[in-house]
């Protein structure tokens, strides 16, 4: 069974999860009973923080935790700040990250966090006392062994640090494996900050050799410029090729020669904002469809949809953001013969590292960055094989491959344990 019988387009990212998932486990031999279960996480935790404002006033905050599901080991995943946090976003993003967790091969089944609020808009204090508000609400369901957190969009090493200070003053002991994505200095793995594009680096390059592409002279266009995102633009700036296009929530830059990425980096803010300091500004809608071979969202949901993907001129689609393609475009673009790298397998570099960090605070040895990024090159090698082995092989699209391999082994698991 392919996707194309789906009415793709109205579906939102929950909804579209569960179309893909539900093909995906019929293609693997699964009946409904797997089905319905993990076409929806085991626990879902709604909590309500209140915060005390540097004003004196109490603001009261919604949060979440989803847990999809742990038949094959404790659950992992970020949490996201960000005023458009929903729970279908969590439910979906939490499946994702099983989906993730089940390429790469590592022992873990997907969680996500997220919390209504506006970072922007706050100051370091109230989000100190929001980031601790947070892991009081939630500290029953989390822990090393049972749902270990780390970064997503809107929070870094510094909200990790107090999240795992709070834990570990509830616990009474020190907890570094509570959480990844720590500083250095409270037991965070070298290269975790640039994991993430290390590892779209890497699946980029497996997918421009089989496009025939050379990443040296290659022409790129990167949507977003944070932690994702700049840091791609300077690995790829560095490897040769042409970053011709970047951007962020307020637009985007384009210039056919290249831009000069490292002044760029210079000047964007801890928000990865930089376009707003230039008048000659296209918007992220313009730049997603401007001359390129290689495009990558990493940014936000929903940019490439039936609207736009016909007029793609990228040869190569690698996925850096979350769902930033409908089923619909996935499927026009599949037909136009590009190669798209689906995000459940582009940008797992982040939840690997992740992975090593917490195997260095459990052994309380810790690894060099050649080690770290040797270990991540060959997982992410092997994982991109697996997924494009699996697409020929059966003749579908990458992501609805990427499902296959990524639910085989929680299924499997699920099948051990009795549950279904
Ligand atoms: P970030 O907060 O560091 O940066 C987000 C970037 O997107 C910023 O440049 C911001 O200006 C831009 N942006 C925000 N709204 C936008 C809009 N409406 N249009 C265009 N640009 C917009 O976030 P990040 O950590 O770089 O994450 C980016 C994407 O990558 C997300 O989908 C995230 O889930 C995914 N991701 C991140 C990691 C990680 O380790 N950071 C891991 C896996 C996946």
């Amino acid at each position: 069974m392919s996707l194309q019988t789906l009415d793709k387009e109205q579906l939102n990212v929950f909804q579209r999860t569960q179309q893909v998932i539900g093909v995906a486990l019929k293609n693997l031999g699964y009946g409904q009973e797997m089905q319905e279960l993990l076409k929806e996480p085991l626990r879902l935790l709604t909590v309500r923080i209140p915060v005390r404002m540097d004003n004196g006033s109490v603001k009261v905050f919604t949060g979440y935790r989803a847990q999809h599901n742990d038949a094959v080991g404790p659950t992992k995943g970020g949490i996201r700040f960000h005023p458009e946090v929903t729970e279908e976003e969590v439910k979906a993003l939490s499946i994702w990250m099983s989906i993730k967790c089940g390429i790469t091969g590592l022992p873990y089944g997907g969680g996500k966090g997220g919390i209504q609020c506006d970072p922007r808009s706050m100051s370091f204090r109230e989000l100190e006392r929001l980031s601790r508000g947070y892991v009081r609400a939630i500290s029953q369901l989390v822990g090393p062994t049972k749902d270990i957190p780390a970064p997503d969009v809107f929070t870094n090493s510094q909200v990790m640090a107090w999240m795992m200070d709070e834990y570990s003053r509830i616990r009474e002991f020190d907890s570094p494996g509570f959480i990844t994505g720590k500083p250095l200095v409270l037991g965070g793995s070298a290269g975790r900050e640039s994991s993430t594009a290390k590892g779209v680096t890497i699946v980029m390059r497996e997918a421009a050799n089989m496009a025939g592409i050379s990443i040296e002279g290659a022409r790129v266009i990167i949507q977003g410029f944070g932690n994702a995102g700049s840091f791609l633009a300077k690995f790829l700036y560095d490897a040769g090729a042409k970053v011709v296009g970047i951007s962020d929530a307020y637009g985007a830059l384009y210039d056919a020669d290249g831009l000069e990425i490292y002044d760029l980096l210079d000047k964007r803010d801890s928000f990865g904002t930089v376009t707003n300091l230039f008048n000659n500004r296209i918007t992220n809608r313009e730049l997603l469809v401007q001359e390129c071979d290689i495009l990558v969202p990493a940014a936000i949901e929903n940019q490439i949809t039936e609207e736009n993907a016909s007029s793609i001129k990228a040869r190569i689609l690698v996925e850096a953001a979350n769902g930033p393609t409908t089923l619909k475009a996935t499927e026009i673009l599949t037909q136009r013969g590009v190669l798209i790298v689906p995000d459940v397998l582009a940008s797992a570099g982040g939840v690997i590292v992740s992975y090593f960090e917490w195997v260095q605070n459990n052994q309380g040895y810790y690894w060099s960055e050649e080690e770290v990024e040797e270990k991540l090159e060959k997982i992410l090698i092997s994982s991109f094989s697996n997924v494009y082995r699996t697409a020929e092989q059966k003749g579908i699209d990458m992501r609805l491959s990427a499902y296959m391999v990524g639910l085989r082994r929680m299924a499997e698991a699920v099948k051990w344990r009795g549950w279904v």
